[in-house]
């Protein structure tokens, strides 16, 4: 049998602090809220979740507090069988959280780092051999970007294959865009990275990561689909699949799971995309990000 692709995700992990109330509360007031619901999240531990549900053999870089936050969260990872020795758990700093308040369908977020920010080169080098052993890097960026730098060109320096989830969306040095082999924003943050309105034309957009030093870039843009072009010409939009859709969050993760999965199983980039899209339809379909990951064989099952 062949060996399991092997995923190394280097990223966050949160808490979500889930609050229901009839209206949020304006500055100095006090509401009564309905609910509160604790949803582990973060987009790092999010596609370390839905990479080990597909069967990735799966490790984690990154870091949570002495809290029983940090503890549930690597409780939880561990339930999905994703190899969490390289979690650090940081003595004076507290597990990342995001504080959101939900009312009549919309939301205010705070999210504060916690040890998220404490993720350091040393960790990285501290747990190399996680990397030597992976055949995919995956980053996003909530963790320090200088972190993310150090990663991508370590990665790089051990032959790896890196692909990197530019969200949440801020502006990046060619620096790491070069250490980049697939770059997977959605349209908002691919405009933001490329310096062009969004009336520009997608493809100038995708050309312009690639004259940054990316050698693919994967655009997704939500129910249309996921458009791709590569530095050999290759260029194509996948459409995504037509689903009872009950909650979007975790999408993006999904996606750049699925895809990172089927990379690390030898799939060329266009059958890379057909895949995560039907991972990130399954997600859509389910409530939650961890929770609504699906497995392969769901995946394999799902028909378009
Ligand atoms: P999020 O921030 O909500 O996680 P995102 O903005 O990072 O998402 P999107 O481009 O919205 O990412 O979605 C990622 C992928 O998920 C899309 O390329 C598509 O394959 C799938 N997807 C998203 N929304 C839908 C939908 N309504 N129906 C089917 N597939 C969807």
């Amino acid at each position: 049998m062949n060996k399991p692709p092997q995923v190394v995700v280097i990223g966050s992990l949160n808490m979500d602090i889930v609050v229901e109330a009839e209206r949020p509360p304006q500055m100095g007031e006090t509401v009564h809220g309905n609910q509160v619901h604790f949803i582990p999240g973060g987009k790092g531990a999010n596609q370390a979740v839905a990479s080990a549900r597909l069967g990735a053999k799966t490790a984690m870089i990154g870091a949570v507090g002495s809290d029983a936050f940090g503890t549930e969260l690597l409780h939880a990872l561990g339930q999905e069988g994703i190899d969490v020795e390289a979690v650090k758990t940081v003595a004076n700093s507290h597990t990342g959280i995001a504080s959101i308040v939900l009312s009549q369908g919309d939301n205010q977020i705070i999210v504060v780092a916690g040890a998220n920010g404490q993720v350091t080169a040393a960790d990285i080098d501290q747990f190399e051999e996680k990397m030597a052993q992976a055949d995919v890097v995956l980053l996003q960026l909530e963790i320090p970007l200088d972190t993310v730098i150090y990663a991508a060109s370590k990665a790089k320096e051990l032959g790896k294959t890196v692909v990197l989830n530019p969200a949440p969306a801020r502006e990046l040095p060619d620096e790491l865009l070069q250490k980049v082999d697939v770059l997977i924003p959605n349209e908002s943050e691919l405009y933001l990275l490329a310096k062009v309105d969004a009336e520009v034309e997608l493809e100038a957009a995708m050309e312009a990561m690639l004259k940054k030093g990316v050698a693919t870039v994967v655009t997704t843009l939500g129910s249309k689909g996921a458009a791709y072009l590569t530095a050999t010409g290759e260029r194509g939009l996948i459409a995504s699949h037509r689903v009872q859709v009950v909650d979007t969050t975790g999408a993006g993760d999904s996606f750049n799971a699925g895809f990172s999965y089927a990379l690390a199983s030898g799939a060329a980039v266009g059958e890379a995309i057909a895949f995560a899209t039907k991972v990130a339809a399954l997600a859509v379909t389910k409530l939650g990000a961890q929770a609504g990951m699906p497995t392969l064989a769901q995946v394999e099952e799902f028909i378009a």
